[in-house]
């Protein structure tokens, strides 16, 4: 097992590794910029080491840094969290070359999975089902060809992207030449790559994603779904498991195709497989290799600590479970907390006045957020989530209602009151709602929040 973990990330997720590490007995490294001297997570790590500028570029993402901060405090292993170098292969590939381990899949892994045409040209060869779509389109003549192959309306999106980032819709044929310019001026500033492909646009789908647990010998099993439907500009506000509009058949089915494919591929580490799901079908979009800010929903209903077994299995350890030793328990709910406007989304940064977090049996808080924090203006507005778990999904509703109650944030604006207008609203209340609910239904729900 490692002696030290240097965690190379802030905020809620960096606090959310230091705590599975402190119960695995390891030592921690905060690293941090200048703009988060005074945050929680480097004031709970055992150590830290300040690594650049407020500027990602200069610090979360600075890797000879980091390489550097590992040196110093003797770390044997780094921690990436979800965002800044999660997903970098070579970030993973630097780390070995310094005789550190990277807490995630291999190299290649990460490689394949990151371009997301080889992703799902990977996941159609090994069984699983994808949304019909094109290779990287090169010129508007081949684009048009093909939309009007699988039909409008078509999505463009980007090879490499992430966080809705260069994906342009469109619904007829003269939409699609300023679609395809726009995603690939968007992906280029985005990702420095504006390779583009195309999908078949689907109308009305839910957005459901399987998570996944191998061990790189061979095992690999799932740990259910979740539903992250509720979403603005493609960017999760809401998430849920197990999912209200799947059956126990379907969820095994996709479940287990899943972690076949997983087997196929000696996967290591956690990862999610995500799919649009419509009329009864599964489609592939996209593979994450790495833990998501939304993994602690299956932890609720799971009782499994998804960072420990992260590290585990980073160290050598074959999976610590079967198949059939997963218990699926209740339903649990996430609301990220961001420091927004709930009307305008608009960031919120400033300094939070008084700080209340909810309690009791099945509530569960995450966040690095404090009385007198300040948040900085640089980085993504995530302040905290709000976890709920229950025995059924209206006990589930209630908990969290009564928990959104006890919450208080004061001094800046936070999506609080968003969480507490949905959760009377009869369509969430029943579990039915698409991908497109919640920006349908905004305007409304501002008016009451
Ligand atoms: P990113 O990596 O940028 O987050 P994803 O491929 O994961 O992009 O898609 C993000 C979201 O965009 C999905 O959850 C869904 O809401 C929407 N989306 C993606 N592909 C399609 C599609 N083919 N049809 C309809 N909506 C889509």
């Amino acid at each position: 097992m490692f002696d030290k973990i240097l965690i190379a990330n802030r905020g809620e997720i960096a606090l959310r590794v230091e705590r599975a590490c402190k119960e695995l007995g390891i030592a921690t490294v905060a690293v941090h910029s200048t703009a988060d001297a005074d945050a929680m997570h480097v004031r709970l790590a055992d150590e830290s080491v300040c690594i650049g500028a407020a500027p990602a570029k200069d610090s979360y993402l600075n890797i000879p840094a980091i390489v550097a901060a590992c040196e110093i405090t003797g770390a044997d292993a780094v921690h990436p969290g979800y965002g800044f170098l999660a997903e970098n292969a070579r970030f993973a590939e630097i780390l070995e070359e310094h005789e550190l381990t990277f807490i995630g899949p291999s190299a290649e892994h990460v490689r394949l999975m990151g371009d997301k045409i080889r992703a799902k040209e990977t996941a159609r060869a090994l069984g699983i089902p994808v949304v019909p779509g094109s290779g990287p389109v090169d010129d508007f003549e081949e684009a048009k060809a093909f939309a009007r192959d699988i039909g409008y309306p078509v999505l463009v999106k980007a090879a490499a992207g992430g966080g809705g980032r260069g994906m342009k819709l469109a619904l007829f044929e003269n939409e699609l030449e300023p679609a395809l310019m726009t995603a690939r001026n968007e992906a280029k500033a985005a990702f420095g790559d504006d390779t583009v492909y195309l999908e078949k646009y689907l109308a009305h789908p839910r957005h459901i994603e399987v998570q996944v647990l191998a061990d790189g010998q061979g095992n690999a099993i799932h740990l259910g779904e979740r539903d992250c439907s509720l979403q603005r500009r493609h960017q999760k506000l809401w998430e849920e498991a197990p999912s209200p509009a799947l059956n126990e058949n379907e969820r095994i089915r996709i479940g287990e195709t899943v972690a076949e494919a997983m087997r196929a591929l000696n996967y290591r580490g956690v990862g999610t497989v995500e799919f649009l799901y419509e009329g009864g079908e599964f489609y592939f979009i996209e593979m994450n290799t790495r833990l998501q800010v939304e993994h602690t929903v299956t932890e609720m209903i799971t009782g499994l600590d998804l960072v420990i077994e992260q590290i585990r299995i980073a160290a050598g350890a074959p999976l610590s479970l079967r198949q059939e030793d997963v218990r699926f328990n209740g339903h649990s709910i996430e609301c990220r907390i961001n420091a927004e406007n709930p009307h305008t989304f608009r960031p919120s940064p400033g300094t939070i006045t008084h700080f209340h977090t909810p309690g009791g049996l099945g509530v569960r808080v995450d966040s690095g957020a404090y009385a007198g924090y300040t948040i900085p203006p640089y980085y993504d507005s995530l302040i905290g989530k709000l976890i709920v778990h229950a025995r059924t999904r209206n006990e589930c509703l209630m908990r969290l209602k009564r928990a959104l109650g006890e919450f208080v944030v004061d001094g800046i604006e936070t999506t609080i009151p968003l969480f507490t207008s949905l959760i009377s609203e009869p369509d969430i209340v029943d579990g039915n709602y698409d991908i497109h609910w919640l920006e349908n239904h905004l305007a409304k729900l501002g008016t009451r929040g």
